[in-house]
């Protein structure tokens, strides 16, 4: 297929090209060679399993699963396992090539990977959801291990999810293999710092952000879609770090009080509801609704393809950080530059996650745990190094900073691949 017929092939808000979009045209501006260009824009493995699992009830079910490497070239692949009703092979794809510049961003050994099941995880019991994680971690031991491919938790896969994963290599092997999956329970190798690691990563950038823009975060108000590890925890480090956050929202649709919410109390009545609807003194917004009001930052955390050219017009926030991968569509970012929206880009803002997933990996490996303090002072680095240097290529250029960190990320792995040569 040509790349015209390609790309008209695929549904409009395909995540997949909006990821190859991207990569064009970081493409273009580095002056790619065309083999670079050739490999770089295609994924180097995927797998596609379907596998059945035993419900509760008797029956079989047979569900499809996906675990995808876009790149090898600088480490063993790395990336998230996510389970939802709508994961298909085409945004495992697009999230595969995102976490490949993600790590070269953030300047850790890795490549890129994702993987994911198409499946409503609330719709199962504990024990189907067991049975499901680990007939799918066996499906996908061809291609996963401490060498060669480590999966993490993603949108609705928790640290619990981990441990079946990783007990489930382990038995396979007879040893215990903690260094197969990073999010892990501290029980069995996790690191410190690892559940808050994105979210505080959003934190640190959201700083520099508000610093380049000479904006003051004690002033600043904020709205977060998503309120599940990277939202909430987003939320949190946001308020100790001065910010005033005034709307939050999960699946179910948000909240909003332009006076600020009391963090804990919404937290406390989210788990005594199970809803952030109805929480005193807060008015209820759609999830559309909320990536509209008038704050000055906005952090989707949810899902990809949110902030589109349908609605990147009547967005009144002044600095967009995305705690999400891929919320903001190419069409939309082109408008929101237009705007003069400041839009800091996921690759780095959310690289705090995967920062801290190498330090995991390291640490598994050594059989060497650090304080809490240390992972968060490492963490600090990377995170502000990554910022530093993309801001320095964005103005070096005059592009915007999705773009800036792209130049520094692509440019890592082209000469990664570039230096290795082609086999045989
Ligand atoms: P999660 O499952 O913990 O939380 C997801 C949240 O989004 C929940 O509050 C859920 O209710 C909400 N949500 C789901 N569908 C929605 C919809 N259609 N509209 C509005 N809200 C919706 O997942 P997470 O780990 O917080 O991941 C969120 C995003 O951050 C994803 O894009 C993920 O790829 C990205 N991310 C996660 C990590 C990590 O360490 N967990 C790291 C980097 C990037």
């Amino acid at each position: 297929m040509t790349l015209a017929s390609e790309a008209a092939a695929l549904p409009a808000e395909s995540a997949w090209r909006n990821a190859q979009r991207q990569f064009d045209r970081a493409a273009e501006l580095l002056d790619l060679t065309q083999p670079l260009r050739a490999i770089l824009r295609e994924v180097h493995r995927e797998l596609v399993v379907h596998f059945p699992v035993k419900m509760d009830d008797g029956r079989v079910e047979v569900y499809t699963g996906f675990r995808v490497q876009h790149n090898l070239a600088r480490g063993p692949a790395k990336g998230g396992l996510r389970f939802h009703p709508d994961t298909d092979l085409d945004e495992v794809k697009a999230l595969a090539m995102w976490m490949t510049w993600k790590c070269a961003l953030a300047n850790i050994p890795f490549g890129g990977a994702k993987g994911g099941v198409t499946v409503d995880p609330q719709a199962l019991s504990r024990a189907e959801l067991e049975r499901l994680t680990r007939r799918f971690a066996s499906e996908i031991s061809l291609l996963v291990g401490p060498a060669s491919d480590i999966p993490a938790p993603d949108v609705n896969t928790s640290a619990q999810v981990m441990a079946w994963i990783m007990d489930t290599l382990s038995m396979d092997a007879g040893y215990s293999r903690p260094a197969v999956v990073t999010g892990k329970p501290l029980a069995i190798g996790g690191s410190r710092g690892r559940p808050e690691a994105t979210g505080r990563g959003v934190s640190i950038v959201a700083l520099d952000a508000c610093r380049r823009l000479g904006m003051d975060p004690t002033t600043a108000t904020v709205a977060i879609q998503g309120f599940g590890n990277v939202g909430s925890v987003s939320a949190r480090m946001l308020a100790a770090r001065g910010f005033r956050v005034c709307a939050v929202s999960d699946v179910n649709g948000g909240i909003h009080n332009p006076g600020g919410l009391e963090l804990e109390e919404v937290e406390a009545h989210l788990r005594r509801t199970g809803r952030l609807a109805g929480l005193p003194g807060a008015r209820e917004v759609s999830n559309a609704e909320l990536l509209e009001l008038p704050v000055d930052v906005l952090v989707p955390a949810a899902l990809e393809s949110v902030i589109t050219a349908g609605n990147a017009g009547r967005i009144q926030a002044r600095l967009v950080v995305e705690g999400a991968n891929g919320p903001v569509t190419p069409d939309a970012d082109a408008i929101l530059e237009r705007r003069g929206i400041t839009v800091v880009p996921d690759i780095l803002a959310n690289a705090g996650g995967v920062t801290v997933s190498y330090f995991e990996w390291v640490q598994d490996l050594q059989s060497f745990f650090w304080d809490e303090d240390d992972i968060n002072i490492k963490l600090e680095r990377v995170m502000r190094r990554a910022f530093a240097e993309t801001a320095e290529q964005a103005d070096a250029r005059r592009v915007s900073l999705r773009m800036g960190a792209y130049l520094v990320a692509v440019q890592r792995v082209a000469e990664a691949t570039s230096v290795r040569g082609i086999f045989p």
